[in-house]
């Protein structure tokens, strides 16, 4: 196995889950799913009821009324990319249902989509009525250096080379154009309490820690990793802020009181201690002015 954030050759088993294992870079602290996903599996993946289901879709319904912590981060983005360019076209890869790509147009953006699952490209569609691309983003059939603004809202943890994504972005960006990366940061509070419990238990105790690593997500992040990946795929990150967990993920199915309680503090503790669950590059397109 080599690295697909530094390229390093030294990587160890750090959890052995049911579904998988989660291997660690030695020299970046990126984490990897081993084995990942067939594309027979990740079709299955994004297809599957229990996965549009979850609560992180359910913000749609709330966008309207521009409420919901998704939204909240969703407009901070803009208002961080307005800082970079003008709006001018924006490509939202792993669109979704279309929620940010709504509030991009209401910022002035012409945006589109790249959408892996039908069944969000035709949520998008219906209640939005946005260009969406349906498929593999490495196939989507744009144009090179049109776009202004390439955004990635949870995406990078999921796809299975985030190199070559990456690389397809820098093609399409024009020149200057800016890059948004959202995605987890595995240095979290939240992720020390999940290693401390498993440690603690004679590694028995895996229930926080396969709740921390998704079984649709292949990448696992910390903030040096991000940084080193996005520098060697030719970009340079302006900003970088940690955000809090979306704890309505974790939480969608009916918890006791504590568990709920818990991890309202454990997010609040983690932000107050700089060590947030997620994080945002910002990024620019190396080369520009
Ligand atoms: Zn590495």
């Amino acid at each position: 196995m080599t690295c697909a954030s530094c390229g390093g050759g030294s990587l160890v088993r750090r959890y052995a889950l049911r579904p998988f294992d989660v291997y660690e870079c030695r020299d970046c602290g990126l984490r990897v799913r081993h084995p990942l996903p067939t594309p027979t599996e990740l079709t299955a993946m994004y297809e599957a009821d229990a996965y549009h289901a979850s609560a992180y879709f359910q913000d749609g319904r709330t966008a309207a009324r521009g409420v919901g912590p998704e939204i909240a981060i969703y407009r901070r983005g803009l208002d961080d990319l307005a800082r970079m360019t003008a709006p001018g076209r924006l490509l939202d890869v792993g669109c979704g249902n279309g929620v940010f790509l709504d509030l991009a147009r209401e910022a002035g953006w012409e945006g589109s989509g790249v959408e892996f699952s039908t069944r969000h490209v035709a949520a998008a569609k219906e209640r939005y009525s946005l260009e969406v691309w349906q498929g593999d983003f490495l196939q989507a059939p744009f144009e090179p250096g049109v776009f202004n603004a390439i955004t990635m809202w949870d995406l990078l943890e999921h796809v299975v080379d985030p190199i070559a994504v990456l690389q397809k972005a820098r093609q399409l960006l024009a020149p200057g154009g800016a890059l948004l990366v959202f995605t987890i940061d595995t240095t979290s509070l939240f992720n020390m309490a999940g290693d401390a419990l498993y440690r603690a238990s004679g590694r028995r105790a895996v229930r926080a820690i396969e709740l921390l690593y998704d079984g649709r997500h292949n990448y696992f992040f910390t903030r040096n990793s991000l940084h080193r990946l996005l520098d060697g795929s030719g970009f340079t990150v302006k900003r970088w802020r940690g955000d809090r967990a979306y704890l309505g993920r974790w939480l969608s199915e009916p918890a006791p009181w504590y568990l709920v309680a818990g991890g309202m503090v454990l997010d609040r503790l983690s932000f107050a201690l700089q060590r947030p669950y997620r994080q945002t590059a910002i990024c620019q397109l190396d080369g520009a002015s």
